[in-house]
C-alpha cells in the first residue's frame, strides 16, 4: 500500500518477513492459514524457503531438526489456537532435545481475546511449559525486536523452543517503509550484540581443564562418552584428536553415532556393557545422565565412576554433581582439554588391558552379531531386512546419507545394525522417544544437506503417525526413501493372551494391531512417487539399488513376520 504523506507502507506480515529475512533465517516449515497466509508468501519473496506440510506436528519436527543439523534455529509458522497446539509437539519435542527451534504462530485480535473470538486462545500461557521464552509482538514496530529475541534465545546457552506470538491485528497494521528500516536496524544491532555476549558462554577456568586432564590421565579404565550436544556443536574434530592423542576408548550416545565413525579400533559401542560398567573415570561431553545413560548409577555404571560433565548448561552439571563439571560449548571446552595434553603426552596403547578388554569383547559381540545377521530370514524378520539396508546404505559412500529411525523394534534393531560413519547422521526418536518424528525428520534433513540422500528406516506404527507427509516429499522432490518395516501393528501382530481377549468388543482387532499387509508403498504413488513392496532379500536388494540412484521420493514398503521381534523393542520393562 501506498501512504500518501509518508511514502510506501508495509503490513505486520510483510515487516515480519522482512525481520526474518534481515535476521538470517533461510527456511521455514509449517502450515498456513488465517492469520499468517500472508506472512509465508511475503518470506517466500524474500528469498526464503518455505516448506509447506499436512500437520504442524511434522512441521515442528521438521524445524527443530533443522535447528539441530544447522545450528540455527529451525522456524515453524501456524496458525492461531489449533495450530499452535498442534505445533507444541514439535516445540516440546525440540526443548526435550535441546535442539533450537523457534515457533511463530498468529493469534485472535487482541481487543476480542477473551470474548470468544475465531480460534482464540492464550498462547503465550499454553506454550510456558514448553519454551525458553515468550513473546507477542503487541504493535507492528515491536515485531523486528521480537523477532530478534527469539531466533537468539533459540540458540544461546542451552538450544531450545522459543516462541513468537502474532496477533492478528497486528499483523495488519501498517508502518511506513522508513520507520520499518529503522526497527529492523535496531533489530539487526541488537541481534550482533546478544551473539556477542551469547559467544563468550562458558567458564571454564584452566585449573578445571588440568584437573580433567589429569583425572583422565590417572585413570585406569577412562572412558570417552559423547551425545548430541557434541554433535550439535561441531566437536568432531576434536574428539577425534582427542581419542587419538589418548588412545582412550569412546562410546557414543545413538544421536552422538558417526562423530567418530562406528568402525573406528577404539569405539567401544559394540562392548557397551563393559565399558560403562567397568570404566573409572568418563568424560561426558554433551549428553545427559539420564535414562539413556542409566542415569550414570549402579548397576550399569560402577559405583565408584568418576565424571567429567562438559555440558554448556550449568543447570545440567548442578543436577548430576559430577567429580568434574566444565560449563562451555563442547568444540571450545575439548580444544582447551587437547591442548593441556598436548603439552604433556600419554597414550594408553592398544596393548593396554584396559583397551584390549574393551576391543575383545566388542569383537566378540560383533562377529556373534554377524553370525546372526548372515542367515536370510524369510519370511523377513528384523535383522535380515536391516543387514541388507546396511550395506546399500555404506554402498553410498560419502557424502554418507543421513539415516532417520523410529519404532520399537525397528529402531533397536537399525542402532545395532546400520553404521554410521559421518556426524550427524542420524535422527531418531531421542530423549522422548517420540514416534511419529520420521517423516519430518526426513523432510528437514533433505532441506538441510541438499547433497546427502535421507533413508528412513521405520516402523509401520511411526511411519503412519504422519504418514501423508509423504507428498511433501513427492511435492518438494526431495531425494527420501522411506522404508516401512510393516508388521502390522505396534510391536506388530496380536500378542495378547486368551484372558486378555474378553468382553463386549473382543472381536474387535487388538489395540495394537493394524490392517495386515497395508499397501504402504500406494500411498506414496497416489501422489506420483514411487513404489515398492518388497518380502525377499533380492525384491529388498533391487528395490534399494534402484531408489538410492533415483534420488526421488520413494517408500519401500517390507513385510516382516507380525510375531519377530518383542512388544516395546528393548524397553518391555516398562509397559
Ligand atoms: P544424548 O541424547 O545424545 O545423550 P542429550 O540430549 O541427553 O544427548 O544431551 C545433550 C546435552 O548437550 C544437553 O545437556 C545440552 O545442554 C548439551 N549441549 C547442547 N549444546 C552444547 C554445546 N554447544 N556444547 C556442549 N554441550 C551442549
Amino acid at each position: 500500500p501506498q501512504n500518501s504523506q509518508n511514502g510506501p507502507e508495509l503490513d505486520g506480515n510483510q515487516l515480519v518477513a522482512k525481520s526474518l529475512s534481515r535476521l538470517g533465517v533461510t527456511h521455514m516449515f509449517g502450515v498456513v492459514g488465517i492469520p499468517v497466509t500472508s506472512v509465508a508468501t511475503r518470506a517466500v519473496s524474500l528469498g526464503i524457503r518455505f516448506i509447506a506440510f499436512h500437520n504442524e506436528q511434522s512441521a515442528g519436527y521438521a524445524a527443530s531438526a533443522f535447528g539441530y543439523l544447522t545450528g540455527r534455529p529451525g522456524v515453524l509458522l501456524t496458525v492461531s489456537a489449533p495450530g499452535c497446539v498442534h505445533g507444541l509437539a514439535g516445540l516440546s519435542n525440540g526443548m526435550a532435545n535441546t535442539w533450537p527451534i523457534v515457533m511463530i504462530s498468529g493469534s485472535c485480535d487482541q481487543k476480542d481475546a477473551g470474548r470468544g473470538d475465531f480460534q482464540e486462545l492464550d498462547q503465550i500461557e499454553a506454550v510456558k511449559p514448553f519454551s525458553k521464552l515468550s513473546v507477542k509482538a503487541r504493535d507492528i514496530k515491536e515485531i523486528p525486536d521480537c523477532v530478534a529475541k527469539v531466533l537468539e534465545r533459540a540458540v544461546s546457552g542451552r538450544p531450545g523452543g522459543c516462541y513468537l506470538d502474532l496477533p492478528t491485528d497486528v499483523l495488519h497494521q501498517t508502518i511506513s517503509e522508513s520507520e520499518a528500516e529503522k526497527f529492523l536496524t535496531a533489530a539487526a544491532e541488537e541481534q550482533s550484540q546478544l551473539q556477542k555476549l551469547s559467544s563468550g558462554i562458558g567458564n571454564v577456568v584452566s585449573s578445571d581443564v588440568e584437573r580433567a586432564v589429569s583425572l583422565l590421565g590417572e585413570a585406569h579404565r577412562p572412558l570417552i562418552v559423547f551425545g548430541k550436544g557434541a554433535a550439535y556443536a561441531r566437536a568432531e574434530d576434536e574428539l577425534k584428536k582427542l581419542v587419538e592423542t589418548t588412545g582412550i576408548p569412546f562410546l557414543p550416545t545413538p544421536m552422538g553415532k558417526g562423530l567418530l565413525p562406528d568402525t573406528h579400533d577404539l569405539a567401544a559401542t559394540a562392548a557397551r556393557s563393559l565399558a560403562i560398567g567397568k570404566c573409572d573415570v568418563a568424560i561426558v561431553v554433551g549428553a545427559r545422565l539420564n535414562w539413556l545413560l542409566h542415569f550414570g548409577e549402579p548397576p550399569k555404571w560402577s559405583k565408584d565412576v568418576k565424571f567429567i560433565l562438559v555440558d554448556i548448561d550449568k543447570e545440567e552439571i548442578d543436577l548430576r554433581k559430577p567429580e568434574l563439571g566444565l560449563v562451555g560449548d563442547a568444540k571450545k571446552v575439548l580444544e582447551m582439554i587437547n591442548k593441556e595434553i598436548k603439552d604433556d603426552p600419554f597414550c594408553l596403547g592398544k596393548s593396554h588391558p584396559w583397551v584390549e578388554a574393551i576391543s575383545t569383547k566388542a569383537r566378540e559381540n560383533v562377529s556373534k552379531m554377524e553370525a546372526q545377521l548372515v542367515k536370510d530370514v524369510v519370511p523377513f524378520n528384523f535383522t535380515t531386512p536391516m543387514r541388507i539396508i546396511k550395506d546399500a546404505i555404506l554402498g553410498v559412500g560419502s557424502p554418507a546419507p543421513i539415516v532417520v529411525s523410529e519404532g520399537a523394534n525397528t529402531m533397536d534393531v537399525g542402532r545395532a545394525v546400520l553404521v554410521q560413519t559421518e556426524p550427524r547422521t542420524r535422527l531418531d526418536a531421542g530423549t522422548w522417544g517420540t514416534m511419529g518424528v520420521g517423516l519430518g525428520y526426513c523432510i528437514a534433513a533433505a532441506v538441510a544437506s541438499p547433497d546427502r540422500l535421507v533413508v528412513a528406516v521405520e516402523g509401520d506404527s511411526g511411519f503412519g503417525f504422519s504418514a501423508i507427509e509423504v507428498e511433501t516429499l513427492v511435492r518438494y522432490q526431495l531425494p527420501v526413501v522411506v522404508i516401512v518395516f510393516n508388521n502390522g501393528g505396534v510391536y506388530g501382530g496380536d500378542r495378547r493372551s486368551p484372558d486378555e481377549i474378553t468382553g463386549p468388543h473382543k472381536d474387535d482387532p487388538a489395540p495394537t494391531s493394524f490392517v495386515p499387509g497395508a499397501g504402504y508403498h500406494i500411498l506414496i504413488e497416489a501422489f506420483g512417487g514411487k513404489g515398492y513392496l518388497v518380502g525377499t532379500p533380492e525384491e529388498l536388494k533391487s528395490a534399494l539399488a534402484e531408489s538410492f540412484a533415483a534420488r526421488k521420493p520413494a517408500v519401500i514398503n517390507v513385510i516382516i513376520d507380525p510375531y519377530a521381534g518383542s512388544e516395546s523393542g528393548r524397553m518391555q520393562h516398562k509397559n
